[in-house]
């Protein structure tokens, strides 16, 4: 191969960054492959990629001089230091103009310092969400890349070619500014948490509340799965309940009860947290994960701790199994909509121009959220860009309502069972709070302003601060 011929380079060889590679040599891009350690290029060359037209090289250097330019060099490699590590190595050997692309999971803060640094320089990059796992990044994954904007026309073909496609529209655009990719993506695994939970949530009441079987559950996911709740977690969740061990037992009950997690749901949670927005769904679901790992505290207080006497749901099963599912779909509607609530307050916070319709239409396909569902939320958005909230769009509106009873009779039947709900009742609890003109936050002001002298307003004096003394001491 001569010099300056390859159209990208990736570094990263792991099973992110291999498979990229090949969906890249499918499209017909010429792919440069590094590693940090070296031997894995060959391996790389001799196996996976052999009978491919994807090189390889034994330098940053190399690989540099290997590229068109501008230069595009893709990083897929653990998120934090390693990112940093690579990006001094390749800033000597690149110029004005070069292109830097970090696939991996990287906090947008880091995305948001690295953008601006090294526009500084007059390179330009780009934090790119990549969901899909394995399989997404082999065949067509849903990407969101953000950052300098310069640098979309020179990746948007190849980007838009290797992701994933829902009829024909790809689910890749440009997200926005600095760390805007990152960011959606932080909240796409956020939502993934939430959906995870809900799909629990349900699996349990069926177990305990309903006492159904493995089939009984497997069929109601397959029904659910022809619906509105379409979706790839909802599809995983049926085949994984109906499938058997070598003893002919089911798989998912010999699976010890503590979840783990990575951190992407917790850093959703606490930017919820630090941008005031009540993202509580997610919160919960990450709180469950929490909650889920004290399996030995869980397995003493089992023992000391009891509810209520009645744990079975007396009424009709294949209704009840109707009303968990309008309680799923009800909270996955409350779910979506913090979800971009919160991307809304950081849109306004950054100042990035976020498409939400577009965002919807890159999470429909790829991803691990992917989903019908998806496609209404950017019909939403589609009618009006400035939808200030989900659950303001007159379809979503409608889906709420018809779900509303049933999605109460679910949370009280668990309540009284004392099986524990915590995303179907805190989506539950957002909703009525969302929904009530009147909270009762004015106790709250009237205690701050007690112990604290920290002033209050009065209705009928809107941003006039008061202070009273309320214990008529001087
Ligand atoms: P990974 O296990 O996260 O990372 C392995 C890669 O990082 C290897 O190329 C490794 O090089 C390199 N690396 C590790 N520490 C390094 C260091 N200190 N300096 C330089 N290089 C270092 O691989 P992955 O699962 O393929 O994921 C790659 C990225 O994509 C990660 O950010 C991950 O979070 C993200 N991601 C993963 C998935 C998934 O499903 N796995 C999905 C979406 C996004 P050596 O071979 O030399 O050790």
């Amino acid at each position: 191969m001569s010099e300056g011929k390859a159209d990208i380079a990736l570094i990263g060889l792991a099973v992110m960054g291999q498979n990229l590679i090949l969906n890249m040599n499918d499209h017909g891009f010429t792919v440069v492959a590094y590693n940090r350690t070296v031997e894995k290029v060959e391996r790389f060359l001799k196996n996976e990629a052999k009978g491919t037209k994807i090189i390889g090289a034994k330098s940053i250097e190399e690989m540099v001089k290997l590229l068109k330019k501008p230069r595009r060099v893709m990083l897929l490699v653990k998120a934090g230091k390693p990112v940093d590590d690579f990006i001094d190595q390749l800033v000597p050997y690149l110029e004005k103009g070069d292109i830097m692309i970090d696939g991996g999971n990287s906090d947008y803060t880091d995305t948001n310092r690295r953008c601006n640094a090294l526009s500084g320089k007059g390179l330009l990059f780009i934090g790119s969400g990549v969901s899909g796992g394995e399989d997404g990044a082999r065949y067509g994954p849903s990407l969101m890349p953000g950052g300098n904007p310069q640098a979309w026309p020179a990746i948007k073909e190849i980007f838009q070619s290797i992701s994933a496609k829902v009829g024909k529209e790809p689910c890749c655009d440009w997200v926005g500014e600095e760390g805007a990719g990152h960011f959606v993506k932080m909240v796409h695994n956020g939502i993934e948490y939430g959906d995870m939970q809900l799909c629990c949530e349900a699996y349990h009441l069926m177990k305990d509340a309903l006492g159904l079987t493995h089939p009984e559950m497997t069929k109601a996911f397959d029904e659910w799965n022809k619906g509105e709740l379409e979706s790839f977690l909802i599809e995983i969740t049926r085949d994984i309940l109906q499938f058997k061990d070598k003893d002919g037992d089911y798989l998912v009950e010999k699976i010890r009860d503590t979840a783990g997690q990575k951190g992407t749901g917790k850093w959703t949670a606490i930017s919820s947290l630090e941008f005031g927005v009540p993202v509580t769904l997610i919160g919960e679901a990450v709180f469950a994960r929490c909650l889920s790992s004290l399996k030995e505290e869980r397995i003493q207080a089992s023992k000391h701790i009891s509810g209520p006497k009645e744990t079975k749901y007396k009424g009709d099963k294949q209704s009840f199994i109707e009303d968990i599912r309008k309680a799923l779909y009800a909270s996955k509607i409350v779910s979506y909509a913090q979800g971009f609530m919160l991307m809304r307050e950081a849109a306004k916070e950054f100042k990035w121009e976020l498409n939400f319709g577009s965002i919807a239409l890159m999470w429909r396909g790829g991803c691990i959220i992917r989903s019908v569902f998806l496609g209404n939320i950017k019909q939403a958005y589609d009618k009006n860009p400035e939808l200030s909230n989900l659950l303001l769009d007159q379809f979503f509106m409608n889906e709420v309502q018809k779900c509303q009873e049933s999605w109460r009779k679910v949370v009280a039947t668990a309540v009284t069972l004392g099986i524990p709900t915590p995303a179907f009742s805190t989506a539950l609890a957002f909703f009525d709070g969302y929904r009530s003109e009147r909270l009762p936050a004015n106790l709250i002001q009237a205690q701050r302003d007690y112990f604290g002298a920290h002033t209050y307003e009065l209705l009928s004096k809107p941003g006039e601060f008061v202070h009273n003394n309320w214990t008529g001491h001087g």
